[in-house]
């Protein structure tokens, strides 16, 4: 298949295959170079796109060949109790319940038969069963932004891992009012530092204020319009 140009890690691609994914949408195209490459991107592309494959293949694909992180040493606890805490390595913002769990479906779809663990938390549902979930192990968390500060207040999740983060349908997240929520993950003590992790961001359109957090949360990014 066209997905093969450039390699995604074989066991993806037979994810890919089981998924009856014949040729990459033109943003996957398009995308899933530019985040093998290492580099930022902020694309430009509406629902229905595929964009979701357009960040999850190229990340999946690297976590599956560099396989999984061990929890930091200094981060363990020492003595006394403690929560137990998650450690993610790609972290997906979304503005909605509906998005996220569309984002975790194809995370755990594509996710088969491999150490990746995905997780979904969002907001007005039950936080017992979604830290039941995560206590289960998280490597990938989709999650909406104010759930997200929640369980980090808890001590239950811990940012201190992040490789990747995915700011999708960020225009919709600050129409929600999410601008703050966002700032405060991002800028998180203990999260990676824009030059130590890789940031993606999505959105539909790309007025001021995206602009500024692009230029905030992003370095060195190549622009995707599709
Ligand atoms: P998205 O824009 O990411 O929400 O994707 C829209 C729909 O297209 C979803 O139902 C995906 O499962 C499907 N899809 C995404 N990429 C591909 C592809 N390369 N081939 C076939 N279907 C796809």
């Amino acid at each position: 298949t066209e997905f093969t140009h450039p390699p995604l890690d074989e066991h993806l691609l037979s994810n890919i295959e089981l998924a009856r994914y014949t040729t990459p949408t033109p943003v996957q195209k398009y995308s899933i170079p530019i985040v093998l490459q290492h580099r930022d991107l902020m694309a430009c592309a509406q629902t229905g796109s595929g964009k979701t494959g357009g960040f999850l293949f190229p990340i999946l694909s690297a976590m599956f060949t560099n396989g999984p992180n061990p929890v930091p040493q200094d981060d363990r606890p020492s003595h006394g109790y403690r929560p137990r805490r998650a450690y993610p390595e790609a972290l997906i913002l979304a503005p909605t319940r509906e998005l996220t769990s569309q984002i975790y479906d194809e995370a755990h779809k594509f996710a088969y038969r491999s150490y990746v663990r995905p997780c979904v938390v969002y907001g007005g549902a039950d936080i017992g069963f979604q830290l039941r979930q995560i206590d289960r192990g998280c490597n990938l968390l989709v999650a909406t932004p104010g759930r997200l500060v929640d369980l980090i207040e808890r001590s239950r999740i811990s940012l201190a891992n992040i490789k990747y983060l995915v700011l999708d349908e960020a225009d919709r997240m600050l129409d929600m009012g999410f601008e703050p929520q966002i700032r405060r993950i991002v800028e998180q003590e203990g999260m990676p530092g824009v030059m130590d992790r890789q940031t993606l961001m999505f959105s539909a359109t790309f007025p001021k204020d995206i602009q500024m957090l692009a230029r905030d949360f992003l370095k060195e990014y190549v622009f995707l319009s599709v």
